[in-house]
């Protein structure tokens, strides 16, 4: 095993901190042992933190309705084939009050950027949620909106917000995206959401195209620096409807060692297992949570919808019932150790409050 990597993790460990230079060796130090070292750091750290704790969000996709054409996406606008729907007010609530009964205490109300939500509509959906469950927490992922709109769903009660900033190197992001859509619009919208006060979320596609070890020691660079509440870290994964369909998908294998760095660099992080690498690898959820990721998203979106909610090809859970999705969640999660909570699930800002 290199010592070299070893020595890398062992000083972030230590210090939180590593040059963009170190960030790019121990990106490409990556091999199984260097994961399996840094897995069990960031296992140490995280239990240190979380224990055996789990976080889980209900995962509601309202809308594929989008006006972007994000190279990778599947429900880019011009993704034809793409059978469009949005979800009402009431179907929303629905969602809620089921997901309720089965234990989540966070719902991510994710979707394209669908014009339709307006400021005035999404706000009254934020705290009808709100009012109807007020030991609840709201997140949003809904794409990138103006400061003062992020500022009123704030106040409307929305507590988190996720906005992946795809990748933190502005050539790349051309790459992935039109040109009406910049880097710098995506990250001035990052530091609006912090400065408004949400809990925020940034993160990447692991293996996107055109994507170098430079580019994810940048991300986790910036991911230092910003600091994120919560960081999804996903594996790319093509869909036939788009221009990256012959690109190959990203590794589970290098994702969970990249979710091990972040949660060494910062041990509090929400860190989810997501769907995504559930996809690429059969048991990659429970082997995000091996890494160091401590919170899971189960799908909540009504049956009739799940299966058009593609941002990628052979999406998991898109048959099953909501409670068939905990179920089986729940099971794999304590096939892991660990055990899923039923609270808010916010980020420990230290071990005291644990
Ligand atoms: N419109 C919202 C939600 C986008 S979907 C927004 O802009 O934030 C949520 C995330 O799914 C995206 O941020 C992207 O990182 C990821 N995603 C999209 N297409 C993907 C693909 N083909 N493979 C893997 N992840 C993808």
């Amino acid at each position: 095993m290199s010592a070299e990597i070893i020595n890398l993790i062992d000083k972030l460990a230590a210090d939180r901190s590593l040059s963009l230079d170190e960030w790019s060796a121990a990106v490409k130090g990556f091999s199984p042992d260097t994961a399996a070292y840094a897995a069990q750091i960031a296992l140490e750290k995280r239990r240190e933190i979380y224990g055996n704790s789990v976080y889980i969000r209900g995962l509601i996709e309202i809308s594929n309705v989008c006006k972007n054409d994000c190279l990778y996406c599947g429900i880019r606008k011009s993704n034809k084939k793409c059978e469009r729907y949005r979800l009402s007010k009431a179907e929303i609530l629905a969602c809620c009050k089921e997901g309720y009964a089965l234990g989540f205490r966070t719902f991510v109300l994710q979707g394209g950027e669908d014009p339709y939500y307006t400021d005035e509509i999404l706000c009254d959906i934020v705290h009808s949620i709100k009012a109807s469950c007020a030991d609840c927490a709201v997140t949003l992922g809904m794409g990138e909106r103006g400061y003062e709109s992020f500022k009123r769903l704030f106040y409307a009660g929305a507590d988190r917000y996720l906005l992946r900033h795809e990748t933190a190197d502005e050539t790349h992001y051309r790459k992935l995206h039109p040109e009406n859509m910049s880097y710098k619009a995506r990250m001035a919208c990052l530091d609006a959401l912090r400065d408004i006060g949400y809990q925020v979320g940034c993160g990447m596609m692991v293996g996107s195209p055109y994507q170098t070890a430079e580019h994810l020691a940048r991300d986790l660079k910036f991911i230092e620096t910003f600091s994120p509440d919560m960081c999804g870290i996903g594996p790319f994964i093509p869909h036939a409807q788009t221009p990256f369909r012959d690109f190959k998908a990203g590794g589970a294998e290098l994702t969970c060692y990249l979710l091990s760095l972040v949660r060494i660099q910062k041990p509090n992080i929400l860190l989810p297992a997501t769907t995504a690498l559930g996809t690429v690898d059969p048991d990659g959820r429970e082997k995000g949570l091996l890494a160091g990721a401590n919170v899971v998203m189960p799908n909540l979106s009504p049956d009739g919808v799940r299966g058009k909610y593609l941002l990628y090809d052979n999406k998991i859970c898109t048959g099953d019932e909501a409670a068939q999705c905990v179920k089986c969640l729940a099971k794999r999660v304590e096939k892991t150790g660990f055990q899923i909570v039923q609270n808010r699930g916010d980020i420990k800002k230290s071990k005291e409050q644990n």
